[in-house]
């Protein structure tokens, strides 16, 4: 069957917990009994005859149909589900307790989610099919000289068994579908938070995250009185790298001194690219001697460590600009000035270097 279901439908009956007993009970749900499966097994012989019928019949009604039209396809999708549906009569009522049975009903809810049809348009195709069907199975019981009444209320509860799995089971393909819209939503959410948040360089937080973390951290320190410190670093004749060796090594001095940068903090500290070659580091939790060490001990794993690039490795050397949160500190935006003052301090001294305070010396 060309059913264009998501996800993997084979086993419906061990999906649906179909089994044995849920076969009796659902059959006891729509009051079907053996009487029902022996009056469908007398008119067995006739229904590949009726199945013929009834599909050119049903297939007219749709095609009338100007709102379905649309929905059934071209001529060889049609000839298709007019195979499907003919299997459909052909079985109907027939092996009705077994497994099989329910799932080539469940099957049929399936389909009509799959096609874009509605709930509605399930319930509207059994109410069609029962008309045809009954006016053949009472035509069939006049000739055999029968009552046909019987032979219609056992059709009528095959049916509505029928129609009760077809539904089920487009529910249960619609939500499966829905939920996969869902995930693949959030897993685009990600992506794009990620994306937002990430400096595609260097791969570390970028401005806009790194204010962000910064503040919370900011906030969090004042509001319990731990101690906060930011590093304001800046690269030292950055722009000589981009004029002397190209500007691809430029990127590279940047992403591998990002990397350091990240790496000789600790997770919880908050590292990010302020801009160009300029970056900003929250070390939380430390107080300012810490903080000055901590410093210190990346500036010389700088400046003692070129960066790899090509044939010859790339000296660099960064000045880093020292600030911590104090009582009076207004806010952030008062700590990044001071910081950046410390750090203008530091190139004022011939760069390489690391400033506490706009006011004070060099440190070590
Ligand atoms: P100083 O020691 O005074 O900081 O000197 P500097 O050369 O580092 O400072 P300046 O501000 O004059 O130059 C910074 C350079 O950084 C200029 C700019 O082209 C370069 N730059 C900024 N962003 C990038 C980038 O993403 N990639 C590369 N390759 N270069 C960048
Ligand atoms: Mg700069
Ligand atoms: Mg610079």
């Amino acid at each position: 069957m060309d059913d264009q279901t998501n996800g993997d439908w084979d086993d419906l009956c061990p999906r649906f917990g179909i089994d044995a007993s849920a076969i009796e009970r659902r059959r006891n749900h729509v009051a079907l009994g053996h009487e029902d499966d022996h009056a469908m097994a007398e008119i067995c012989a006739a229904l590949p005859k009726i199945a013929d019928d009834v599909v050119d019949r049903f297939y007219e009604h749709l095609l009338a149909q100007p709102d379905l039209r649309g929905e059934l396809g071209g001529d060889s999708e049609i000839t298709a589900l007019k195979g499907t549906l003919r299997a459909y009569l052909v079985g109907m009522g027939q092996g009705g307790t077994e497994p099989a049975y329910f799932e080539s009903r469940l099957r049929v809810g399936l389909v009509h989610e799959a096609r874009g049809l509605l709930p509605r348009h399930v319930m509207e195709s059994f109410a069609v099919l029962f008309d045809a069907l009954a006016e053949h199975f009472e035509a069939w019981a006049r000739a055999q000289g029968k009552d046909a009444a019987p032979l219609v209320r056992s059709l009528a509860k095959f049916m509505w068994l029928d129609a009760a799995l077809g539904v089920e089971a487009y529910q249960e393909a619609a939500a499966s579908r829905m939920q996969t819209v869902v995930v693949r939503a959030q897993e685009a959410e990600g992506q794009l938070r990620e994306a937002s948040s990430i400096d595609e360089l260097t791969g570390i937080a970028n401005r806009r995250e790194l204010m962000s973390r910064l503040e919370v951290e900011f906030d969090r320190s004042r509001r319990y009185e731990i101690p906060f410190v930011l590093l304001f670093a800046d690269l030292d004749l950055f722009k000589r790298v981009n004029d002397e060796r190209g500007h691809e090594a430029g990127d590279a001095v940047l992403k591998d001194i990002a990397n350091r940068l990240r790496e000789g903090t600790r997770p919880a500290d908050v590292v990010g690219r302020y801009g160009g070659e300029e970056f900003v580091i929250g070390l939380v939790q430390t107080p300012l001697d810490r903080a000055v060490k901590i410093a210190e001990r990346l500036r010389r794993a700088i400046a003692l460590q070129p960066v790899n690039y090509g044939d010859e490795p790339i000296s660099m050397t960064i000045s880093i600009g020292v600030a911590p949160l104090r009582d009076t500190t207004p806010d952030l935006a008062a700590l990044l000035v001071e910081a950046d003052a410390a750090l203008y301090q530091a190139k004022r001294q011939g760069r390489n270097a690391v400033c506490q305070d706009a006011a004070v010396p060099k440190d070590g």
